[in-house]
């Protein structure tokens, strides 16, 4: 059976009080289910409230939307993996869109930072992804390729076994646009393809960009993909307690 992973991202929404509210609603609404499992990544600030209530569930995980490679020291605002493991994390996305686009991430800083997850313990979730100038101009498959290598390219098999890694097209975050299940499922490929490369067949792919109710069956009827990253549809927690249950072939 297919063990689909259904990641939330709040982006910069949801505080401690919201997040332990929500996690009343979803986790009344949302029993486990075998074969699924529930991720959410709240913003640094609701991390230790999220993993509380979402404690005694073995299927649900929290994490977080980004950290910082040095373990600690004097980096006001960021936050490092073992401050995040501390406040109960167990994953960190690496290289979101919103990372690399409004911040200036780049595939260096990505490196470092799946670097720092693992060693800390936490599973790196990276988000790889084209934009339309680049989709445009026929380049998706060298920008992923590029951003893959740039992360990842020195980890060993163990390690990038470890990694979770979220197609996410950045015309797609966001915009009500997503990519064809046929598009995404044609990435997903490329991308297993470059994992198989080094060795690596265990990692889990998932597909994100203005995934919701309407069109998350019909993009997991693809088997390429182990399941979505979702932003906004996974703020209102009856909504994504439906989510969860799309069905799948
Ligand atoms: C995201 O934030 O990773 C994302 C895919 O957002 P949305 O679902 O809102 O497009």
């Amino acid at each position: 059976m297919r063990q689909l992973l259904f990641a939330a991202n709040w982006k910069m929404n949801v505080g401690p009080d919201e997040a332990r509210a929500y996690f009343k609603t979803f986790r009344a609404r949302y029993l486990p289910h075998e074969g699924r499992d529930a991720w959410f990544f709240p913003p640094a600030v609701s991390v230790e409230a999220a993993a509380q209530a979402a404690r005694e569930r073995n299927d649900m995980l929290v994490g977080v939307q980004d950290i910082y490679w040095e373990p600690k020291g004097a980096f006001t605002g960021e936050v490092s993996a073992p401050l995040a493991v501390q406040a109960g994390a167990r994953a960190a996305l690496i290289g979101h869109s919103e990372r690399r686009h409004v911040f200036g991430e780049t595939d260096e800083d990505t490196r470092k930072k799946v670097a720092a997850a693992q060693a800390a313990n936490l599973v790196a979730m990276l988000c790889v992804g084209e934009t339309l100038a680049e989709r445009d101009a026929g380049h998706t498959l060298a920008v992923v390729n590029r951003q893959l290598s740039g992360a990842l390219g020195g980890l060993d098999v163990a390690a990038l076994d470890r990694v979770i890694i979220a197609y996410e097209p950045v015309w797609a975050i966001g915009t009500g646009k997503n990519a064809t299940p046929q598009d995404a499922s044609a990435v997903h490929k490329e991308i297993r393809a470059w994992l198989r490369g080094r060795g690596a067949t265990r990692a889990r792919v998932l597909y994100g960009g203005s995934v919701n109710l309407k069109n998350s069956a019909a993009l997991l009827a693809e088997h390429e993909l182990d399941g979505v990253l979702v932003g906004g549809a996974s703020l209102d927690p009856e909504a994504w307690a439906q989510l969860v249950q799309t069905p799948a072939a």
